[in-house]
C-alpha cells in the first residue's frame, strides 16, 4: 500500500530526543538526558484519595463527557493564582488544556497559515518547534542570552518577516535554563504593545524556583499581547495531562473552536481528580519540596562540574527549573561527544535540535532531577572521561 502521506506529516521530522533516548534505556548508562520530572515526587497517594473521592462522590458525572473550556472550578482555581503575579484573570480567560504541548498544537491552527513567520528564541524547546512545524512556518530567531530574549533583535526580526507571534520561556528555559531579567521582560512588553505583536509565554518551569526572587511574567506586562500557558506536568504529575491557557478573550473564543475540533475536552474525570486534590492539600507545600530537592540535584551537579570538567566549558547555573546547558568549544560536535559518552556509561541531549536552523552543534542539555546526588557525581565524571576521549582524537 502507498500511503499518501500529507506534505505537513512527511516533513515533520521524528522527535530526536525519543530517537535519541533510545540508546540510552540501559542499566549501565547515567541519564542526564530524560525531560521527565522526578516520580518519586507525585503525590500517588493524595492522587488516589482524590479519585477515590469524586467517584464515589460524583461517579456518574465524572465520568461524563464535558465542557471544552474545562472544570469550572479548576479554571478559576488557576485564575485566580494569578493574583500573587498582580494580574487580574478571570475564569472565562482560562482555557484547559492537554498539558501545555496541547497548548502550542492550538495555537498553530488559530494563528498559523502555510509559510507564516513564526519568532523564536534560539535556542527553543524542540516541542514547540515541532508543533509548529506541522503547519508549515518559517520560523526566524532571535539570540537568548543570560538576560534573556535581545529585544531589539526580535523587534527587527519580527518586523521584517512580519511574525504571526513570538514564542519565549521567560522562566528556567527548556533547554538552556535561562530566564528573562526585569528589564529584558518590561522592554519586550513595551516592544509587543509597540508594535502589537503577539507573545506566547510558556511558563511550565516558573514555579520550580529555589532561589533568587520571582519576577513578574510578560503577561502581566502586556496582557493584551500574551498568550500564556501554564502546565500541572511539572508541579504535580504529567501523567493527569492537563494544562491551560490564559489568553484575552478573542483569541481564547478560537482557541475554543480548534479545542473543540480536536478532542471536545481535556478527560474531565483528570480534571476532577486534580481540582480535588488541589482542594484537599497545599500545592504550594508540594513544590516547594519538589524545588528543594531539585536544588540539592543541580547543586551537586555544578560542583560535579566544577570538579571534574576540562576548561573550556561553561554551563548555566539556573535560579530554578530542570535544566542545564553546556558550551562546548566552537568546533566540537556535541552529537559526536555523545557517542562516546553512551560508551563511558552517560547520556545527555545534544544541543543541535533545539536550534531551528540547527545552526550550533556545541552545546548540550543536562537534566539533574531524576539523578540522585551520588549518582550525579559518577555521571558527571564520566562524561568529563567522554570529553577528553574526545579532545584526545
Ligand atoms: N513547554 C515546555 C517548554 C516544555 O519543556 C514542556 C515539557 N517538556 C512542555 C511545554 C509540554 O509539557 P506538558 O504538555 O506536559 O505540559
Amino acid at each position: 500500500m502507498d500511503y499518501r502521506f500529507s506534505d505537513a506529516i512527511a516533513n515533520t521530522p521524528k522527535s530526536f530526543i525519543r530517537e535519541i533516548l533510545k540508546l540510552t534505556q540501559s542499566d549501565n548508562i547515567i541519564s542526564f538526558a530524560g525531560g521527565l520530572p522526578n516520580s518519586a515526587l507525585f503525590p500517588v497517594d493524595a492522587i488516589r484519595h482524590a479519585a477515590e473521592h469524586v467517584l464515589s462522590r460524583d461517579g456518574r458525572n465524572t465520568l461524563q463527557y464535558s465542557t471544552t473550556e474545562g472544570h469550572a472550578p479548576l479554571r478559576a482555581w488557576i485564575a485566580e493564582r494569578y493574583a500573587r503575579h498582580g494580574m487580574n484573570v478571570a475564569p472565562e480567560q482560562v482555557l484547559i488544556t492537554n498539558g501545555s504541548q496541547q497548548a502550542l498544537d492550538l495555537l498553530g491552527k488559530v494563528f498559523l497559515n502555510p509559510g507564516d513567520a513564526v519568532a523564536l528564541e534560539n535556542p527553543s524547546y524542540l516541542g514547540a518547534i515541532q508543533a509548529f512545524r506541522l503547519f508549515r512556518p518559517q520560523f526566524h530567531s532571535a539570540t537568548l542570552s543570560t538576560d534573556g530574549i535581545d529585544v531589539a533583535e526580535l523587534q527587527a526580526v519580527m518586523r521584517q518577516h512580519q511574525c504571526r507571534f513570538f514564542y519565549g520561556i521567560p522562566n528556567f528555559q527548556n533547554p538552556t535554563g535561562l530566564s528573562y531579567s526585569a528589564t529584558t521582560r518590561q522592554q519586550l512588553a513595551t516592544m509587543l504593545q509597540q508594535e502589537q505583536q503577539l507573545m506566547i509565554e510558556d511558563d511550565p518551569y516558573g514555579a520550580l524556583r529555589f532561589s533568587g526572587s520571582s519576577l513578574p511574567p510578560v503577561a502581566a506586562l502586556a496582557p493584551e499581547q500574551v498568550v500564556m500557558l501554564g502546565s500541572f506536568s511539572k508541579v504535580c504529575a504529567p501523567g493527569m495531562r492537563l494544562g491551560w491557557m490564559v489568553a484575552p478573550a478573542p483569541v481564547l473564543a478560537q482557541l475554543a473552536v480548534a479545542k473543540q475540533a480536536a478532542d471536545l475536552h481535556s478527560g474531565y474525570f483528570s480534571q476532577r481528580v486534580l481540582y480535588q486534590y488541589l482542594q484537599d492539600n497545599n500545592l504550594d507545600e508540594h513544590i516547594s519540596q519538589i524545588s528543594h530537592a531539585y536544588q540539592q540535584q543541580q547543586q551537586a551537579m555544578v560542583a560535579a562540574l566544577q570538579q571534574h570538567l576540562p576548561p573550556g566549558i561553561a554551563h548555566t547555573t539556573p535560579e530554578g527549573g530542570m535544566f542545564l546547558w553546556l558550551t562546548l568549544p566552537k568546533h566540537w560536535s556535541a552529537t559526536d561527544l555523545f557517542h562516546i559518552a553512551v560508551r563511558h556509561g552517560v547520556a545527555f541531549v545534544p544541543g543541535e535540535p533545539f536550534f531551528a536552523d540547527a545552526s550550533q552543534r556545541h552545546h548540550l542539555r543536562m537534566s539533574y532531577c531524576t539523578v540522585d546526588v551520588a549518582t550525579i557525581h559518577t555521571g558527571v565524571q564520566r562524561l568529563a572521561a567522554a570529553m577528553a576521549e574526545y579532545a584526545a582524537q
